[in-house]
């Protein structure tokens, strides 16, 4: 399917209005299905897979914002360090570590989201509220160099029950919240990363100010 230029442009007006900035998923999507969106005029794109990514990176334009939105794995880090604009998917204290040490090595501050698990599903990805203040206690006894927290990411249950994923989402923002009011230069907090094309607007509605759109925009995969 090619890539749904009017939608994009649809989505990313409103999203304006709302303040909400849009991340365009590319994961799976060749190079020139990023371009059309570039020469529209967008800058953030999400990727999934370092090696993808990197792949990718070299070929477009420096000007792009990459969010790397998938599981990363500690030995992997270094491979982004250099470029990477915002990593999304943080649920560790040793990832963290890591990130603060590619960061120096390449004399640049890195921002991050720390991804909590609000869904339904099993996953073992993100963290529970518990994970998230020892994670928090750890920051405080002995303090990131070079990373930027910038706030929380998550993922609602894929289901049609938008009750359930209305809860989920209002949960996460409560959260947010909370934690929030220890801002701080290191702590700048200031990103709630949630929403997709299936619910992106039930997100918005319940406070989020990031939305991470793949499928609505370049056709599914
Ligand atoms: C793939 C993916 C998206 C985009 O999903 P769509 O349903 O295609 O919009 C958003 N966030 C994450 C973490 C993803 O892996």
């Amino acid at each position: 399917m090619a890539v749904q230029k009017e939608t994009y442009l649809e989505i990313k007006k409103a999203l304006d209005a709302q303040q909400v900035q849009l991340v365009a998923v590319s994961k799976t999507k060749p190079v020139s299905d990023i371009l059309a969106l570039y020469e529209l005029g967008h800058r953030d794109f999400g990727e999934n897979y370092v090696q993808e990514l990197t792949e990718k990176q070299a070929q477009l334009p420096p000007d792009i914002r990459w969010h790397f939105i998938g599981h990363l794995q500690t030995n992997k880090v270094k491979y982004i360090g250099p470029f990477v604009h915002l990593i999304h998917g943080v649920d560790s204290n040793k990832l963290l570590r890591e990130i603060d040490k590619q960061a120096q090595k390449q004399n640049r501050t890195i921002p991050v989201l720390l991804q909590m698990h609000i869904a339904r599903e099993e996953t073992k990805f993100g963290m529970n509220e518990a994970e998230l203040q020892e994670l928090l206690a750890a920051l405080g006894s002995y303090p990131l160099q070079a990373v930027r927290v910038r706030g929380l990411m998550g993922m609602a249950s894929f289901s049609t029950d938008s009750n359930l994923v209305r809860t989920e989402f209002r949960y996460l923002k409560s959260l947010y919240d909370r934690y929030r009011q220890l801002q701080s230069p290191a702590f700048p907090f200031d990103t709630l990363s949630m929403g997709m094309s299936a619910d992106y607007q039930l997100a918005i509605e319940e406070g989020s100010n990031l939305v991470r759109i793949g499928s609505l925009l370049f056709g599914s995969r």
